[in-house]
């Protein structure tokens, strides 16, 4: 264009002079020209270089976006997997947020809360108390995870159980992101088969693999614990010794799998037999230890042994055919024998081998003393039993006495088992063995019988209208039958039961108060009395002296027999009589031996007297005389 301009000036402009302010504005324009030219030339250098560095930058920028992109994918990938590994757990994995909001939960965690994963909604806020509410025992949980209330930093791992009976390992550790703590991850671990597997084991351990019955390891173990527990108590431990007589023949005459099956049926006899409490195992072979714990007699030994020996009377089928086993049983007590587990079982073992040598089918004590007590009790067992068969029992009345007139208003019917005719056995000889062994049901049943025939013979005479008075086992009180057979009696032999009157202990207390109530409302609704005997002696509590409707209090004669002469029994009977008269309930003395007795009970306020000083207890015809004389 410079070019153009120069030829086109050149061409006009040659006309003209040369001036030189021409040539001189025309150099001018020249310059302008070049410059302008240089700047474009410039300016075109410049574009180019910049088009280079923008396009060495955007391929630079094309891959630095390529490799993120690679990265990001990477990142994916691992999330993915994390999740997949994070939802494949069979733990259950919790993060929680600071103030215990469910951030993140896995598949296992949200089955371990007990929701379907179709019901439970990510975007919905959880907190911490659907955790809590699977948790069984919470408080024992708070405890043991207390120490991450003070620091927050605590990694911790324990035990817990769910509500529904699963047990639980759980580790919690603490998230912290660039130092600080932004919640807490709990693995919670499902150790319920292994805890089951464990206790199976440990069972095996300790118990026979064919009965089932705990073996040699824990009865060792229970019969330990059996004996530092009475030596605590102050009562005995009963080992029993059991072998069965002539096993091996059953053996080989059936075979080994229906002797097997014999001594299966032979624990579950014995197991029947027992007390709950009461530990049967087997040593091996035929050989049975039975620990009777928590004794204060040995008579409840002489019974087991008794029902024990009984058990093998009913026969055993094995392949439709039948067998009469026997046993021999061999009794260590401790701590008279021993307070060693095992010289106990040993010295047990031993008194097994004399029940074997003096001919099987029986039972010895290792102390010698023992078996005569054990021959004596079941020998007053059977002679009771024939007793009760032949009607050997008699009453004996003793009269009871208005301490303000004197006047006869009532007898106290006292049993006497007349065994021969020159031998009469008083009641504290025979009616506690009779409680032990169950036979005190029947003879309540011959005395309430008794009793009733025996109202029904005075009626029009001058013995009608006499209140009788009977001596009622706490053992009959806690049989449901007792007052049906009171009621069906008294029906039967249509007598006046406003005139019968129960003495009861305060032992009847022991039982199941509220049965004993209705028991007492079930009589009561009959109008037969009540009376609380030996007073004094029980436990003697106030509670059942308010919760229950009695009649009257007898003062045991252990406190009245020369009460005037020591000062704290004269306290006690006083303070007895206070107790009667401010319930409104009569007192009865018994055990009333003098005169100054008598006086000084009726100055004291008690209503009623009984004893030797009066009349000692006489047979019926004796008291028919009795009471004829003071009409
Ligand atoms: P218990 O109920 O305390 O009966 C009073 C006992 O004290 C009677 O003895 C009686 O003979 C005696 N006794 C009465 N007055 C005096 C006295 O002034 N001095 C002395 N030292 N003793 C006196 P028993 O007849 O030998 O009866 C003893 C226990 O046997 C009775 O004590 C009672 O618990 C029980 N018993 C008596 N008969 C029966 C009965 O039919 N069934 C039941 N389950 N137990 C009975
Ligand atoms: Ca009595
Ligand atoms: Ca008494």
């Amino acid at each position: 264009m410079i070019r153009i301009l120069n030829r086109l000036i050149k061409k006009h402009l040659s006309k003209l002079s040369a001036d030189q302010g021409v040539k001189n504005f025309i150099t001018d324009i020249e310059d302008v020209f070049k410059q302008q030219k240089e700047e474009k030339e410039f300016m075109e250098r410049t574009l180019t270089l910049s088009f280079e560095e923008l396009n060495q930058i955007n391929a630079s920028l094309k891959d630095n976006l390529a490799k993120n992109r690679e990265n990001h994918r990477k990142l994916e990938k691992i999330v993915a997997k994390q999740n997949a590994l994070f939802d494949a757990s069979t733990e259950a994995v919790f993060s929680f947020s600071n103030d215990s909001v469910i951030e993140k939960v896995n598949q296992a965690g949200i089955e371990f809360l007990n929701i379907s994963l179709d019901e439970y909604d990510e975007n919905e806020v959880h907190t911490c108390d659907l955790f809590m509410a699977r948790i069984a025992n919470v408080d024992k949980f708070n405890h043991d995870i207390d120490e991450i209330r003070h620091n927050s930093d605590a990694r911790i791992h324990g035990f817990f159980d769910t509500v529904d009976s699963k047990h639980y390992e759980y580790y919690s550790v603490p998230e912290v992101v660039d130092g600080d703590f932004i919640g807490r991850v709990w693995c919670c671990r499902d150790i319920t088969n292994i805890r089951e597997n464990e206790a199976l084991l440990k069972h095996q351990a300790n118990h026979d693999a064919l009965t089932d019955l705990p073996n040699r390891v824990m009865i060792l173990d229970a019969l330990n614990h059996a004996i530092s527990l009475s030596n605590r108590h102050n009562t005995l431990v009963g080992v029993l010794f059991i072998d069965l007589d002539d096993f091996k023949k059953i053996n080989d005459t059936a075979g080994h799998h229906e002797g097997d099956r014999y001594l299966i049926e032979f624990a579950q006899r014995v197991k029947s037999a027992l007390k709950n409490g009461d530990i049967i195992g087997r040593l091996g072979g035929d050989e049975f230890v039975v620990i009777v714990e928590g004794i204060n007699d040995v008579l409840d030994i002489i019974q087991i042994n008794e029902r024990i020996l009984a058990l093998c009377e009913k026969p055993f089928y094995i392949k439709d055919k039948k067998y009469y086993m026997s046993c021999s049983v061999g009794v260590g007590i401790s701590p008279d024998d021993s307070v060693d587990a095992e010289e106990l079982i040993r010295k047990a073992d031993m008194a097994m081998y004399q029940a074997k040598k003096s001919g099987k089918n029986t039972y010895h004590f290792f102390d010698d003393k023992l078996d005569k007590i054990a021959l004596e009790s079941v020998l007053l067992e059977s002679q009771l039993r024939e007793a009760i068969n032949n009607d050997e029992f008699i009453l004996h009345f003793q009269p009871k006495f208005e301490l303000e007139n004197g006047n006869i208003c009532g007898v106290e019917a006292l049993i006497r088992w007349q065994k021969t005719p020159e031998q009469l056995i008083y009641p504290d000889d025979f009616i506690p063995a009779a409680e032990k062994n169950g036979l005190i049901r029947d003879i309540t049943y011959w005395l309430l019988e008794k009793a009733c025939k025996t109202m029904v013979s005075w009626q029009n005479t001058s013995m009608a209208n006499i209140p009788m008075s009977l001596n009622i086992s706490a053992l009959d009180f806690s049989d449901l039958n007792f007052t049906t057979q009171v009621i069906s009696l008294i029906d039967q032999y249509q007598i006046d039961s406003s005139l019968l009157e129960f003495e009861l202990t305060e032992s009847i207390f022991f039982d199941d108060i509220v049965q004993v109530q209705q028991t007492i409302a079930t009589l009561k609704s009959r109008k037969i009395k009540i009376s609380i005997d030996d007073f004094g002696t029980g436990f003697s509590s106030f509670a059942y002296l308010r919760d229950i409707d009695i009649d009257y209090l007898k003062i045991d004669r252990s406190f009245v027999q020369n009460f005037h002469q020591d000062r704290k029994s004269h306290a006690i009977v006083k303070s007895i009589i206070d107790v009667g008269i401010n319930l409104g309930v009569e007192v009865v003395a018994e055990g009333v031996e003098s005169e100054l007795e008598m006086n000084l009970l009726a100055a004291e306020g008690c209503h009623i007297g009984q004893g030797y000083f009066m009349s000692k207890p006489v047979n019926e015809k004796a008291l028919c005389t009795f009471i004829e004389q003071r009409l």
